[in-house]
């Protein structure tokens, strides 16, 4: 998706919205690809105080997997940001600034290089999942750890008492 701003480059006031959708069902996070469904990018290019603004917002709901419990469940990822656009850098350090390329920014690639950069580091089902046990391998979210009952002081008393 190239997104031509020639005319609003030496316009005070214009802008230019854009919508589409665009596919990062390729994108690999640790041998996961998350981005199954499509993502949704809308934002705009406005021209303002002589300055080229870029306002994008991400939109799609992700296949994660839990970190912790290793369950598959659907992410909400949503993300708005900004950025500066300019004909030239005049500082090499700015990474908020994007270089324009014969007027025009190629929006499909910033978006995914946008996403790669956003994505969580790390994927909860929810926030307090308490994950598996390292001992028996249960879900502790659904079932009572198997181990514990194995320590169970009756148990033990009991396994006393037959010997
Ligand atoms: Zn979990
Ligand atoms: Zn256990």
């Amino acid at each position: 998706m190239l997104l031509d701003i020639k005319r609003i480059i030496n316009t005070p006031g214009g802008r230019i919205p854009f919508e589409f959708s665009e596919d990062f069902s390729d994108v690999d996070f640790g041998g996961v690809c998350p981005a199954i469904r499509p993502v949704l990018v809308v934002g705009q290019v406005q021209n303002i105080a002589g300055m080229l603004r870029l306002e994008l917002a991400l939109d799609t709901t992700l296949a994660a997997v839990c970190d912790r419990c290793g369950k598959p469940f659907d992410k909400t990822f949503r993300l708005n940001c900004e950025y500066l656009l300019a004909e030239e850098l005049e500082d090499e350090e700015n990474d908020e600034i994007l270089l324009l390329e014969n007027g025009t920014v190629d929006l499909g690639e910033f978006s995914r290089e946008v996403f790669i950069l956003n994505m969580p580091t790390k994927l909860l089902c929810r926030e307090d999942c308490k994950g598996l046990c390292p001992g028996c391998g249960v879900d502790l979210n659904e079932e009572v750890c198997r181990c514990k009952k194995e320590v169970d002081p009756r148990l033990a008393k009991l396994a006393e008492l037959l010997k």
